[in-house]
């Protein structure tokens, strides 16, 4: 499986080098220093044949391995580490395959080896039910990166930039960089909260976001699976206020870092309880009940940050030093399983 999953991160990469303009993310691209990922493209590669052909060597059924070994071939037939890079770079529209390799390989070179270390479920193995829907989703969201960014910041700058005045942007402005943090923290879980809520509330609006509820087995990953619907209006609606405040940059690029990392986090399989700041930050505990199928659990704690505010509204469920039995849909409500399949399952008659 390392055979494959680096001889498919080699051969991304690979692409990248032959199509910057489509494959690279352009904000992205001056922070490459490409001699290094040249050499890491190296190793990558060689590292993915060598386990491969071990894996063929060792292993009475060949599949992976030879997997392994023919994505690596196909990437060094295409140009392997000294690949040229093929074209002039243009800012139009892209698909973030890059975006999507350094996610993926940040995201799993952390979390993988401490699910394995600290595991809530030591059971539970890395490709568990599910992955495959999973990483589809966490592959499109990132090859998306340019839309989604774009649903999240248009909306507010048509539709309220009434609602922006110089005079306030500037106040806002001249608060110190924590401030500002804290500030965006606050202001977007309220909104993320009261959205959040919404879909679940609105039979309409559950169809879309009963797709994210579907994960039966919680890790780094199970937080990817978000119906596009679902990612676009709650990000457009919870970007309004922080627009018509007139944040900084700055702080609001800290802010989109950690949403991030804490939304993969609040999944994970980590079992780490956290003692008296589990009520300051949301921590994995906090958010799996909201996951939970039991049934005094469906429909608490919204919040992605600030669990105080389930407090606030009523809707917490923190029980001390316990964790779900088992998550999903509740009342075990079924959904097909695959990228497309849930794409279209909304829209169709009868569904959740
Ligand atoms: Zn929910
Ligand atoms: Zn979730």
């Amino acid at each position: 499986m390392l055979s494959i999953a680096l001889g498919a991160i080699g051969l991304g990469a690979v692409l990248c080098f032959h199509h910057p303009a489509l494959l690279t993310t352009p904000e992205a691209r001056g922070l490459y220093p490409i001699p290094y990922v040249r050499a890491v493209l190296h190793i990558v590669l060689v590292g993915a044949f060598v386990l491969g052909a071990g894996s063929v060597c060792l292993r009475q059924r060949k599949a992976l391995g030879l997997t392994g070994m023919a994505l690596t071939l196909v990437a060094a037939v295409l140009g392997g580490s000294r690949v040229p890079i093929d074209g002039e770079l243009r800012d139009g529209p892209f698909l973030g395959l890059d975006w999507f390799l350094l996610n993926v390989i940040g995201y799993s070179a952390v979390f993988i080896p401490l699910e394995r270390l600290f595991a809530r479920r030591p059971d539970q193995p890395v490709f568990r039910r599910g992955w495959r829907t999973d990483l589809t989703y966490f592959f499109v969201s990132s090859l998306l990166v340019q839309v989604t960014t774009l649903l999240t910041l248009k909306p507010a700058m048509v539709f309220f930039d009434w609602a922006r005045h110089p005079a306030v942007a500037a106040a806002v402005q001249s608060l110190p960089f924590a401030a500002q943090f804290a500030g965006i923290l606050v202001l977007t879980d309220l909104t993320q909260y009261g959205v959040h809520r919404l879909f679940h509330a609105v039979p309409t609006l559950w169809r879309f976001h009963a797709i994210h509820h579907s994960a039966e087995e919680m890790d780094w990953l199970a937080g990817s699976r978000l119906h596009l619907v679902d990612v676009a209006v709650t990000r457009g609606l919870t970007y309004v206020p922080i627009y018509a405040l007139g944040f900084a940059e700055a702080p609001l690029f800290a802010y989109v870092a950690f949403v991030s990392i804490q939304a993969t986090f609040i999944h994970s399989n980590l079992r780490f309880e956290f003692g008296p700041l589990r009520y300051l930050l949301a921590t994995p505990q906090f958010h799996h009940w909201h996951h939970a199928a039991e049934p005094q659990a469906v429909d608490k704690n919204f919040a992605v940050h600030l669990p105080v505010l389930d407090r606030l509204f009523g809707t917490c469920y923190q029980p001390e030093g316990r964790w779900p039995q088992s998550y999903g849909l509740a009342g075990g409500a079924a959904m097909p399983e695959g990228y497309l399949r849930q794409l279209v399952h909304p829209l169709r008659k009868g569904a959740i």
